[in-house]
């Protein structure tokens, strides 16, 4: 990645400052490498260490998180929150319990969501959390110990007004129902726009479950459309098979595509006459159990593949709805060489700084993760609306808010990509248009 000279100290600092955080880096990294041309234009933004602040998490909490299994065994795990930028709203991000979680991933996220945050043109920050604790196989008395647990220190840095977490990997409904009782049950109060994704009971919104996978479908139609092109009648593979991917593939299926592949973190099924979503949904949903079920229950036509690439399956349409990093340089040559037109990003940076280059390269329409999987976070602040004002709205109401901020985000960044000369690049467009956005605000609120 070309860094302009000006910005080059910036990051050998954040390097040096936050030493073996390697995706952290790799996210600064991403979006200092679009910001030569922002103070080309408007030299200020380099006055008064702007960029430097904002690569510097306002708050990090580390605390112990320790639980008891169903053995009586005590276990330990470590938490995290993150609180990044309240320039523009209360801090916002999810909570992530996965193995591999360490500081430098929730920083990474954390900054990636404060420009993504500002994208949606909505009143909110950035911020993100979570645990290496490995929710696999655990029982449903351990996952509610485990949240009551993180709550029971997460809370006293939370609020309405504070910070306001969500779900991410490892974390769904029945994880956020655990965490706002025990935050309920510690403060005393019905704050119920303390955490979002909450059951419809609780307070939370209609499409919210759904929105991250609709919301970058959405913003891939978009795309196509600048083509005159659309979903109908496109090979898709979407990998992952979690919250993300499933609603990515349903809202593709509903635009006309067929969905050739999904994965987890074992292999992936292919599915020569489309994957049935129904299936996946209870193997998932309500069993909990592998992806490689699929292909015993389905039987004809389909087939498992233990490890190996899901990017190996011919497709027009890649979904990335896994995890960072899992669409290698080598994938996205692949992907190339079989005809793929557009790859959308539904997971957070999924795709590496190698593979990103080739699809620019190669004119591939390629939608970044922080404007494409920004329909959770928007969703989530339209949950908070309507806990302000204790409102429900139905299901129709929130996904056409939905489709409107998505649509809103695509056209952002192709205007601002087009603005600083560089029309159809995306990922520069939503790396200028965020980081103007929380810059702006962070000026006007003095040096803090
Ligand atoms: P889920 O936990 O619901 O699903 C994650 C899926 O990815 C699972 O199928 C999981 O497989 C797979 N996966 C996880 N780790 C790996 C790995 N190392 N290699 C291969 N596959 C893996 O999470 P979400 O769907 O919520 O999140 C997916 C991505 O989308 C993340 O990057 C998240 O940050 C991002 N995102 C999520 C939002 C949301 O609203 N939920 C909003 C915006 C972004 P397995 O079950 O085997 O672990």
């Amino acid at each position: 990645m070309n860094i302009d000279e000006k910005l080059q100290p910036i990051l050998d600092d954040v390097i040096r400052r936050n030493a073996g955080e390697r995706e952290f880096h790799q996210a600064v990294e991403e979006v200092l490498s679009s910001l030569g041309r922002v103070i080309a234009k408007r030299p200020y933004y380099a006055d008064n260490a702007l960029i430097e602040r904002i690569c510097e998490p306002e708050r990090q909490i580390i605390f112990r998180v320790p639980w008891v299994d169903d053995k009586g065994q005590v276990q330990i795990n470590r938490g995290f929150r993150v609180q990044f930028n309240s320039a523009l709203g209360p801090y916002k991000g999810g909570i992530r319990f996965h193995p591999s979680v360490n500081v430098g991933i929730i920083k990474f996220l954390g900054f990636e969501q404060t420009f993504k945050n500002a994208l949606t043109g909505m009143p909110i920050g950035g911020g993100k959390g979570g645990s290496d604790f490995n929710p696999r196989g655990r029982s449903d008395g351990e996952i509610m110990r485990f949240c009551q647990s993180f709550m029971s220190e997460l809370f006293r840095h939370l609020g309405e007004y504070t910070d306001v977490p969500a779900g991410d990997i490892g974390v769904g409904g029945r994880e956020i129902g655990y965490m706002f009782g025990q935050y309920k049950r510690l403060t005393n109060r019905y704050e119920a726009g303390v955490l979002t994704g909450k059951a419809l009971f609780h307070g939370g919104s209609r499409a919210r479950k759904e929105a991250t996978g609709y919301g970058a479908t959405y913003f891939v139609q978009s795309m196509l459309q600048t083509k005159g092109d659309s979903f109908d009648g496109k090979k898709a593979v979407v990998s992952g098979s979690g919250n993300v991917a499933i609603y990515t593939m349903e809202k593709i299926i509903e635009f006309g595509g067929k969905i050739m592949a999904c994965s987890d973190s074992n292999g992936y099924i292919v599915d020569e006459n489309g994957i049935d979503l129904d299936l996946v949904k209870e193997i998932k949903e309500v069993r909990r159990a592998r992806i490689s079920e699929y292909a015993r229950l389905k039987g004809t036509g389909s087939h498992y593949i233990e490890g190996g690439s899901i990017w190996d399956v011919p497709c027009d349409v890649a979904m990335p709805s896994a995890t960072q990093n899992e669409l290698t340089g080598k994938d996205a040559a692949t992907l190339i060489k079989n005809g793929v037109i557009a790859v959308g990003e539904g997971a957070n940076m999924p795709s590496t700084p190698d593979a990103v280059r080739q699809f620019l390269e190669a004119n591939i329409l390629f939608a970044p993760g922080k404007a494409a999987n920004a329909g959770g976070v928007a969703t989530s602040a339209l949950e908070m609306q309507q806990n302000a004002s204790r409102d429900f709205w139905s299901f129709e109401e929130t996904e056409g808010r939905l489709a409107k901020i998505m649509r809103s985000i695509h056209d952002s960044c192709a205007e601002t990509a087009e603005e600083y000369g560089a029309p159809g690049n995306y990922v520069l467009g939503a790396n200028i248009a965020g980081f103007v956005r929380v810059a702006e605000s962070m000026d006007a609120l003095g040096v803090i």
